[in-house]
């Protein structure tokens, strides 16, 4: 089994270093390794040059059902379900790789990415625990962050039936899941 306890503690400070780069807030480093709070506190600063904000993490899974967000965090996990088949990776690796080609992706279209390093970690968490799962849309056969239990015969996804409120074309309009 793949868990956090067979890195070493270098690799654990350049992921946490990696994390804190990429904007992720402190509760997912002290998650995701064995480092001290202490410490960690300490990397945050040094890293990022201020000090983590404070408060809970988002753990509702509502965001992620709300049409634009559905739609980067789709694409987000299409791209780390592909590596988590492909690449022999930590867990924690794969949501780091998967994230920075998420980024690429979303600037190259030049659009902003609205999916945070630690809501793409936290939807991977509700992925394994159940909370949230992926769907197969009927009309355009991409697969969609949907919550469980979505009848895949008439699921129908955010970019082929956009919100009336939604302009013609912005934002989403560039981005194509498969
Ligand atoms: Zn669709």
């Amino acid at each position: 089994m793949r868990t956090k306890s067979i890195l070493t503690e270098a690799r654990q400070i350049e992921t946490a270093v990696t994390l804190i780069q990429l904007g992720a807030r402190l509760q997912v480093l002290e998650s995701e390794t064995d480092l001290s709070y202490e410490r960690l506190l300490r990397l945050y600063k040094e890293v990022s040059g201020k000090s983590p904000s404070k408060g809970q993490l988002p753990f509702s899974t509502d965001w992620f059902m709300t049409w634009q967000p559905n739609i980067h965090a789709s694409l987000f996990l299409n791209i780390h379900e592909y590596l988590n088949k492909a690449a022999e990776l930590e867990d924690i690796d794969i949501v780091i790789k998967a994230y920075r080609l998420y980024l690429e992706q979303i600037q190259a279209q030049g659009l902003e990415p609205l999916l945070s390093i630690t809501r793409a970690w936290r939807l991977v968490k509700f992925i394994d625990n159940g909370m949230l799962t992926m769907t197969r849309c009927s009309k355009c056969g991409g697969h969609f962050v949907t919550h469980p239990h979505e009848i895949a015969k008439h699921f129908v996804c955010g970019l082929c039936n956009p919100p009336a409120r939604a302009g013609k074309g912005k934002n989403a309009g560039g981005l194509h899941i498969h």
